[in-house]
């Protein structure tokens, strides 16, 4: 196996074998510096103009490209006047293992180039720090989050994202040729989630693609995202459920925090804060009161029982300056605007709520509705027929109460780090106009 960047510093003195890209090439008059590269950091190889034995190293060299690939055969000695962690590899062997054509834009300077052009070229974009880290940061959230779920004995279900009937709300869905039929891609786990607790498995979670039709340009829609989404039984009410998703925030982002924190802060000038519980919860109504005596924001009729992108904003800012918290639950939405499988109490009041962090909503959550007969009543009232019969099945044979949330996987990262959008988040966005590469 290769040795990384940042793995050098155990190897002064030793041959090793080294394999990476090369960044620069500063050919002087005594001697040639190249810096090679890999996903862990950067570090200087040397080979001095003088030795006669460097003459065939020197031929290869100079006729490279940058951003070629070699692997490398040679010592690593310590050096205090290397800038790059006082590390330099005295190579004895050089084979390349491709050959770089020119590029077509400077990845380490992407300020003035086109967000398309580096979505079209995203290979190349990503080779700039910044890009590769927003991959290794999503990657040790989840890593966290995933390991507080399998610490609570949770487990890990794969539902399938092809299925047969266009679920929950029957908008938002991409219908796909299916041999002589159609089928459709799923908008969440949701049911299936649900089905594995009456399966008798009373915690699941899932970290998968979801797919929604949405023909928006917004900041933070994409047609596929991945979704962080879990389901656990027994719970008392919805309650249960935040406490849940504010442990479960907090191990992803001490994760995060400890790893990348420092990283974060000299890359994308943002701090890495880990919340302390309870999270700040509020009512609509009486949010809706405080940002009208606060920001004189009234809601639009149109959203009444609801927020909008603005009204999230403002909770963001409500939080911080009553509460001094990113974070803040809102419960108490209406009915009307919440999927029929989200539990009401007698006086029809909704058990769920959204997440907002950041100026955003990043979760919805509930206790579900578990009672076979309410569960009926919930789906016929939003028209709900044929299409959910197959989900209303699961609670006829015994179910227990309980409850969940779906997390925006793209979205938790992208303000995580603050960037502008979520095109710039994904890994491959995909929107209306775009599914290449
Ligand atoms: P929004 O109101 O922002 O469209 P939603 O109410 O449709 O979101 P849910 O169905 O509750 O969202 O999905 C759970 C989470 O998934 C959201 O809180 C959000 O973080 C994320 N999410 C929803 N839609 C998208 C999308 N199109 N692209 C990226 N993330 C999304």
């Amino acid at each position: 196996m290769k040795i990384n960047v940042n793995e050098l510093k155990n190897h002064v003195d030793e041959e090793i074998v080294f394999s990476g890209f090369v960044d620069a090439i500063r050919d002087k008059k005594w001697v040639m510096f190249v810096i090679l590269r890999d996903a862990t950091g950067k570090v200087q190889m040397t080979i001095e103009k003088s030795e006669e034995a460097n003459k065939e190293l020197l031929d290869i060299m100079s006729e490279l490209t940058v951003e070629s690939t070699i692997r490398v055969t040679g010592k690593v000695l310590s050096n205090e006047a290397v800038k790059l962690g006082g590390l330099e590899i005295i190579p004895s062997k050089i084979e390349v293992t491709s050959k770089a054509l020119p590029l077509p834009f400077d990845f380490n300077n992407l300020d003035g180039v086109n967000i398309d052009t580096r979505m079209d070229y995203k290979w190349l974009d990503m080779r700039n720090r910044r890009n590769t880290l927003i991959r290794q940061v999503e990657s040790c959230m989840t890593e966290g989050m995933r390991r507080y779920l399998y610490e609570n004995h949770f487990t890990e279900i794969h539902s399938p994202k092809l299925i047969g009937a266009a679920s929950e709300s029957g908008s938002d869905v991409f219908e796909v040729k299916y041999f002589d039929g159609v089928a459709y891609l799923a908008q969440s786990p949701q049911f299936y989630k649900q089905m594995a607790l009456a399966g008798g498995l009373d915690r699941v979670f899932e970290v998968g693609p979801v797919f929604r039709a949405e023909n928006s340009n917004t900041n933070r829609h994409a047609t596929e995202f991945t979704g962080f989404d879990l389901e656990f039984a027994y719970i008392d009410s919805y309650e249960d459920v935040m406490d849940l998703e504010e442990d479960l925030l907090i191990a992803g982002l001490t994760a995060v925090k400890e790893k990348y924190g420092e990283e974060i802060k000299e890359v994308f000038n943002t701090e890495v804060v880990i919340p302390t519980k309870p999270f700040p919860r509020i009512r609509l109504k009486d949010l809706y009161q405080e940002l009208h005596d606060r920001y004189q924001f009234d809601i639009p009729t149109e959203d009444v029982g609801d927020m909008n992108a603005e009204a999230e904003k403002l909770t963001f800012k409500l939080a911080q300056e009553k509460y001094n918290s990113e974070f803040m639950f809102v419960v108490d939405y209406a009915a009307t605007k919440r999927p029929f499988y989200h539990m009401r109490d007698s006086e029809g009041k909704l058990q769920g709520y959204d997440l907002i962090w950041r100026g955003m909503e990043i979760t919805s959550g509930a206790q579900r509705e578990h009672r076979y007969d309410e569960l009926v009543k919930n789906a016929q009232e939003k028209g709900l027929g044929k299409d959910v019969e197959f989900y209303l099945q699961f609670f006829k044979y015994g179910c227990p109460p309980h409850g969940g949330f779906g997390i925006g996987l793209d979205r938790i990262t992208m303000l995580l780090l603050g960037l502008s959008g979520i095109k710039e988040t994904q890994f491959l966005f995909r929107g209306p106009n775009r599914l290449t590469p």
